[in-house]
This record gives structure tokens, C-alpha cells and sequence, in this order.
């Protein structure tokens, strides 16, 4: 893969529009000028391209900006791996930390139909832009809630493209850690488009874990080991993502999440003890076969949870046990809520992060009323924000905490 700093993401691309916005990222359409030789995995004379630009965060970072600069290109060179993480801030070492992932992925996984290709790298004073496969097909749950008919021979194939893409990366020793519907987006409109498993920005290669990197995970999604890693024990494995899909085939087969709670508290509570149920009125007419595969990816104990292999030949993933049928009615209108709520809120977190208003707002009620946010997700944010603060962005905490 190219890395020269001194190249410029103009000369080689027409960048366009916005295609999204992240935590610490925007997502750019982009064209590219002419074909180029230096491009990573992938098809290199790829036209149409996604531009996500990861930018640093915070006054220590801007302070030390060359030092970071050389810091990111250590983390693309060879067999540098991951030495200066203990000294950098969260906002930097996440951006390091998915260069480095996606490093991995263009050496030992791509190209593969259903995990996302890096094509390029380039870095220059805005931040580092990862030159992407452009995925223009829509996020998975927004195309399901779209479909006319929705079965769960529907809802297995889109397991089985999830799977395959994990099965891939758990190979090469990569855990995702924040697999969510909103990180697979299909490659384009055709109803037969591959979906792809993208953002590695919480990723961890191999033996690589760091409980502060697994904060920024949605509490939803994220396996009980996983919590109890922020306590300071447990361990996180390819088996954790297994549990996220677990979730997902939850949410697509009845159109809400497995754990519903008041608090973030008591939600954490239940998914450390597992505790959730097939509601009688929404799952009596889904097969036993799914609630037996949603049943083995939510257990506890993650060496009783099935790999990401085993299940690509589970007779419901296959196809075999799944119904034809068209689902209840009820279940995609929920599904719909669920989805339109959870935007509405990954928007406002967004744009929390990415204007500064999270760090110029004074006091916690003003993004509580502004953004209609629940508690538990003030919490988290408030969580997140400590930890930066800690991590070296000091000038902002006291205002924050006012
Ligand atoms: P998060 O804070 O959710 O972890 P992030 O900063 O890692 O986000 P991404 O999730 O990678 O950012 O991207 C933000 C949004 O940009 C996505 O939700 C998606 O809509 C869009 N996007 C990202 N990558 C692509 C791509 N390759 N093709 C098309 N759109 C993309």
C-alpha cells in the first residue's frame, strides 16, 4: 500500500460530497483523476472511491502535529505493529488503530466479497484519508425495512454475507469489537449486492485488546466479556463479534434488541447474565431453528458460542430451516422505529463530536434537551469524554464539568 506525505488527496482525487459522518471521521465521495499504480488491494483502477478522513481531536494533538504524522506513518510501515500506543490520546491512538487494521485486512484478508477493500492512504494537515471501496448500495437495516417481501430466508442470507465476511477476518486474527447493522452496508443497489462489514476503528488485531478502545462500542452489541473488560477482567475474542451477530439475528428476526433496560446499569446487568427471552406474542411464528442459532451466539460462555464458520453451515443460516413465508407485518414496522430512532440518534452523536458543540456546551441538560438523547447514552458520552480528557485534552474537562 502507497503511503507519501507528500502526495496530495487533490492531485488524485475530485472529492464530493458528504456520505456520512462518524465520531472522529466524514465520509466523501470521491473520484479518481487519473489510475494510479501506488493503490493498495483491490481493483486499482477502481473510478468511484469513498473518502473517510480521520481527523485528530483536541488541542494536544494539534499541538503536536508533526510528531503525530510520523507517529501514523509508523503505524503503515512494516512490521512496526503497535509500539507508541501507551503514549498517544484516545483520539489519536483510535486513528492509529484502524490504519493499522486496515493494513491487516489488505495484506491477509482482501479482496474478499464481504469485507471492505482499502485501496489507498494518503495523509496531509486535515488528517489521514483512507481511500475506500465505495459502498453506495445503504446501510443494511435501511434496505430490509425498504423490501416488500421480508422473510427469514431473506434475513439468513444476510446473516450468512456477515458471517463470511467475520469468518475472513477472524481468520487472519482480526476481531471487529463494534459489529453493528450500521457498519454493514451493501456494495451497491442490486438486490444481489455483496454486503460488506466495515469501520475498523475499534478493531483489534490478534492479542491487541485495550479496555479504553472498547468504550466507544455501543452498548447494545458488545458481548458480556467485553463489558467485563472494563472492570478490568475478561477478555475479548473472535467470539465477541459472534455475540454481536447474535443481536443482530435478534433485532432482524422481531424488530428490537434483546436488552431492554431503563438504565445503562441494569442493561449491563442483563447482558452479563445473558438474560433475555423469545416474547411469545412476536417470536410464536419464527422458526425454532433461528431462536436455537440466536440462543447459541447469546450464551455467556463464549467458547460455547459457535464460530463464524460453524455457522455458515447451520441449517437455518443455509437456508435449509428458515420459513418463506412472508414475516408478521409488525415486525418491520418495528424494525422501521427502531431503525429511524437509532439514526436520529447516531446523528446527534455525530455531530455532538464532529462541531465541538459537545466540547463549547456547558452544561449536560443543554444536550439532553437539544438532542432528546436517553440517559444512558448521556452517560456514555460523558464517559467517553472523561476518558479523552484524561487522555491528554485537559483544557476542555473544566469546562466540561461546570
Ligand atoms: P462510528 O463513530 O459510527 O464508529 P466512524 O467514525 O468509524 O463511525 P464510519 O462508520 O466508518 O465512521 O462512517 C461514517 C458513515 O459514512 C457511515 O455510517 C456510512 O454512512 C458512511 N460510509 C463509511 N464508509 C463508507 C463507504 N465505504 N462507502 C459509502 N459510505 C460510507
Amino acid at each position: 500500500m502507497g503511503h507519501d506525505e507528500t502526495r496530495k488527496l487533490s492531485d488524485e482525487y475530485e472529492v464530493s460530497n458528504i456520505l456520512g459522518r462518524g465520531g472522529f471521521s466524514v465520509v466523501r465521495r470521491g473520484t479518481r483523476k487519473k489510475p494510479t499504480t501506488t493503490a493498495g488491494a483491490g481493483d486499482k483502477t477502481q473510478t468511484y472511491v469513498a473518502i473517510k478522513t480521520l481527523r485528530r481531536l483536541g488541542p494536544s494533538s494539534a499541538s503536536a502535529g508533526s510528531q503525530k504524522s510520523s507517529m501514523i506513518s509508523s503505524a503503515m510501515g512494516l512490521g512496526l505493529g503497535f509500539p507508541t500506543w501507551k503514549q498517544v490520546s484516545v483520539s489519536d491512538a483510535l486513528l492509529t488503530n484502524e490504519i493499522v487494521v486496515m493494513r491487516k485486512i489488505v495484506e491477509d484478508v482482501s479482496p474478499h466479497k464481504n469485507v471492505i477493500h482499502l485501496y489507498d492512504v494518503c495523509e496531509d494537515q486535515s488528517g489521514v484519508h483512507l481511500i475506500l471501496e465505495l459502498c453506495s448500495g445503504g446501510e443494511l437495516f435501511d434496505r430490509i425495512v425498504a423490501q416488500k417481501k421480508y422473510t427469514e430466508v431473506g434475513a439468513a442470507a444476510v446473516v450468512a454475507q456477515i458471517a463470511n465476511g467475520l469468518a475472513a477476518l477472524h481468520k487472519a486474527g482480526i476481531v471487529h469489537r463494534d459489529l453493528k447493522p450500521e457498519n454493514c452496508l451493501f456494495l451497491n443497489e442490486r438486490e444481489d449486492s455483496p454486503l460488506k462489514v466495515m469501520d475498523f476503528g475499534l478493531s483489534s488485531v490478534e492479542d491487541f485488546t485495550d479496555p479504553v478502545v472498547g468504550l466507544f462500542g455501543s452498548i447494545d452489541y458488545v458481548s458480556p466479556e467485553a463489558l467485563s473488560l472494563q472492570g478490568g477482567g475478561g477478555s475479548v475474542s473472535t467470539k465477541s463479534d459472534m455475540w454481536s451477530l447474535g443481536v443482530i439475528l435478534y433485532i432482524l428476526l422481531s424488530g428490537y434488541p434483546p436488552f431492554i433496560a431503563q438504565s445503562n446499569k441494569q442493561k449491563q446487568q442483563m447482558i452479563m447474565a445473558g438474560e433475555f427471552s423469545f416474547y411469545e406474542k412476536t417470536w410464536k411464528n419464527i422458526s425454532s431453528s433461528a431462536k436455537q442459532l440466536i440462543s447459541s451466539l447469546l450464551n455467556v460462555d463464549p467458547h460455547r458460542r459457535p464460530s463464524a464458520q460453524e455457522i455458515l453451515h447451520h441449517p437455518w443460516v443455509i437456508g435449509e430451516s428458515a420459513k418463506q413465508e412472508q414475516m408478521d407485518a409488525e415486525i418491520v414496522t418495528r424494525l422501521q422505529r427502531f431503525n429511524a430512532r437509532r439514526k436520529l440518534r447516531a446523528a446527534a452523536i455525530a455531530s455532538i463530536w464532529s462541531s465541538s458543540i459537545f466540547l463549547r456546551t456547558k452544561k449536560l441538560k443543554n444536550i439532553v434537551g437539544t438532542y432528546d438523547l436517553k440517559p444512558e447514552e448521556l452517560e456514555n458520552l460523558s464517559v467517553h469524554f472523561k476518558k479523552l480528557c484524561a487522555k491528554g485534552d485537559n483544557a476542555t474537562l473544566s469546562e466540561f464539568e461546570e
